[in-house]
C-alpha cells in the first residue's frame, strides 16, 4: 500500500539521489577500507534512513511494507555495506521493540533509532545455535528484580559499533527449545558486555559483524522486551518474518544493478570486429537475468500488499527470501561471466558484488531451511485439503 502517491514518490527521489549522489562514489574506496566514513553516516541520519520502518509517533517514515520493499530495492543498488549501517535500525534492530516492546521502551529507544543517535542489533546467534536458534544457550538467571545474562553471541551484525543489544537469552528451566527464551534490551557501557574486534569477512567490508560477550551481565526486570519472560523466540519470529520481506529487497537491488552493468559492458566490449552483446550466448546471460528481477520484484511486491491489507505472509515471506537471493546469486554469477576476466579481478563492479551477495542466501533462513518451511506449509495446505 502507498498512502500517499505524491509524498512517496519525493521520499524515492531524495533517497534515489543520496544514494548515486554520495554513496555510489564511494562504494569501491570503502570495500578497500572496510569502514564507512562518519560523515557518510552523518548524511545517513539526515535523510532519515535510519528510521523508514519505525512509526511516525516514535519520528520514523512509517512506512508500509510495499513502500518499505520499494525504497530497498532503491538503497542496495550501491554497495550493500550502506544499507547494513542504517538497516538494523529500520528492521531487524527496532522490530522486535515495534511489534512486542512496552509503551515505555517504545518512548525510550525507539525516537534514538529512527534518528540514528543509537545503532541497535539484533543478537539470536551463537556458535552452536544458527538454523535451530531454539538451541542457544546464554542464560539469564533471576536475581531478585534483576537478571544476569551469560553467554556468547557470533555473527551479530554491526555488534562492534552497537548502542542497544536485543539480545535472546535462557531464562526457563528446559535446556532446549523455544519455550523458556526471553529478549533483553542491554545497553552498550552495561558492565560485562563486550564486543570484541570483528573478524575479516568475504564480503559487505564496512559492515562489521561480530562477537556480543555476555559475562555476568546485570539488567533489570524492566529491560525484557514485552516485559514478559517466555516471549523471545515469538518476538524473534515476528520481527525476522517482516525481515524476511525486506532482505528480498535488498537481494532484488543489486541484481538490477548488476543487469545495468552487464547490459553497459555488453554494449561496450568489442570482440572480434563486434560488441559482446550481439552473441547470442551473451544476451540470453542478459535476458535471464532482467526477467529474473522482474519476476523478484513482482512476488515481492504483491507479498508486501497482503502484508499491508493484514494478510498472513509466512509462507510468502519465505518464498520471497528464498527466490530473491538465489536469484540474486545467479545474477551476480552470471555478470562475472559477461565481464570475463576482467569480472574476477579485485576492484571490479561484478567482482564486489559477487562476494557481497552470497551471504544473502545464508542469513535470516538459510536456503535450506526456507525451503523446508515453504515444504511444511504446502504439505500441511494439501492435507487439509483432502
Ligand atoms: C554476515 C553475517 C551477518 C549476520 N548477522 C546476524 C545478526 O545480525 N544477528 C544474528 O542473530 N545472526 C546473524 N547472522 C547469523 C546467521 O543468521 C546464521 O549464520 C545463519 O542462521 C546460519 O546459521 P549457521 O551459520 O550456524 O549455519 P548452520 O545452521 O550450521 O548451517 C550450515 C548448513 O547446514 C544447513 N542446515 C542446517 N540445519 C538444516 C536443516 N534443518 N535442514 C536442512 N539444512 C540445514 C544450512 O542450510 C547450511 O547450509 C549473520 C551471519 C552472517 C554470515
Amino acid at each position: 500500500m502507498i498512502r500517499d502517491p505524491d509524498a512517496f514518490a519525493r521520499l524515492l527521489t531524495d533517497v534515489r539521489e543520496f544514494v548515486r549522489n554520495e554513496c555510489l562514489p564511494l562504494e569501491e574506496q570503502i570495500d578497500i577500507d572496510d569502514q564507512i566514513p562518519e560523515a557518510l553516516v552523518q548524511r545517513m541520519r539526515e535523510v532519515g534512513l535510519f528510521g523508514h520502518s519505525i512509526p511516525e509517533a516514535y519520528g520514523g517514515a512509517g512506512l508500509t511494507s510495499e513502500e518499505l520493499s520499494l525504497v530497498n530495492m532503491e538503497v542496495s543498488q550501491v554497495a550493500t555495506t550502506f544499507r547494513a549501517r542504517f538497516g538494523g535500525n529500520t528492521g531487524i534492530a527496532s522490530e522486535s521493540l515495534v511489534v512486542d516492546g512496552t509503551p515505555a521502551q517504545k518512548d525510550k529507544y525507539l525516537p534514538q533509532l529512527a534518528s540514528g543517535r543509537v545503532t541497535g542489533c539484533f543478537a539470536l546467534t551463537e556458535p552452536q545455535a544458527g538454523s535451530d536458534a531454539t538451541a542457544l544457550d546464554t542464560v539469564a538467571v533471576r536475581d531478585g528484580d534483576h537478571f544476569v545474562i551469560t553467554g556468547r553471541k557470533c555473527f551479530i551484525t554491526n555488534a562492534p559499533l552497537a548502542d542497544l543489544f536485543t539480545v535472546f537469552a535462557r531464562t526457563g528451566d528446559q535446556r532446549r527449545g523455544a519455550n523458556g527464551i526471553t529478549a533483553f534490551l542491554v545497553e552498550r557501557g552495561t558492565p560485562g558486555l563486550s564486543t570484541p574486534p570483528p573478524p575479516r569477512k568475504m564480503g559487505q567490508h564496512g559492515s562489521p559483524v561480530g562477537e556480543v560477550v555476555l559475562d555476568k551481565v546485570r539488567v533489570h526486570e524492566s529491560a525484557i522486551v514485552g516485559g514478559l519472560e517466555g516471549q523471545g523466540f515469538r518476538t524473534a519470529m515476528r520481527a525476522l518474518n517482516k525481515q524476511r520481506i525486506n532482505l528480498a529487497g535488498l537481494c532484488i537491488g543489486p541484481a538490477i544493478r548488476l543487469v545495468q552493468e552487464m547490459a553497459q559492458r555488453a554494449s561496450t566490449r568489442q570482440q572480434g570486429g563486434q560488441a559482446i552483446g550481439e552473441h547470442q550466448l551473451v544476451q540470453q546471460m542478459i535476458a535471464e537475468s532482467n526477467t529474473e528481477v522482474h519476476a523478484a520484484r513482482a512476488l515481492l511486491l504483491e507479498t508486501a500488499r497482503k502484508r499491508d491489507a493484514g494478510g498472513d505472509v509466512t509462507m510468502e515471506a519465505s518464498m520471497c527470501k528464498l527466490f530473491a537471493s538465489e536469484m540474486c546469486g545467479r545474477v551476480a554469477d552470471r555478470a562475472v561471466q559477461v565481464f570475463g576476466g576482467a569480472g574476477y579481478m579485485a576492484g571490479n563492479v561484478a567482482e564486489r558484488f559477487y562476494r557481497d551477495v552470497r551471504v544473502f542466501r545464508i542469513y535470516e533462513g538459510t536456503t535450506q531451511i526456507h525451503l523446508s518451511n515453504i515444504a511444511k506449509r504446502t504439505l500441511a495446505a494439501a492435507a487439509v485439503n483432502t
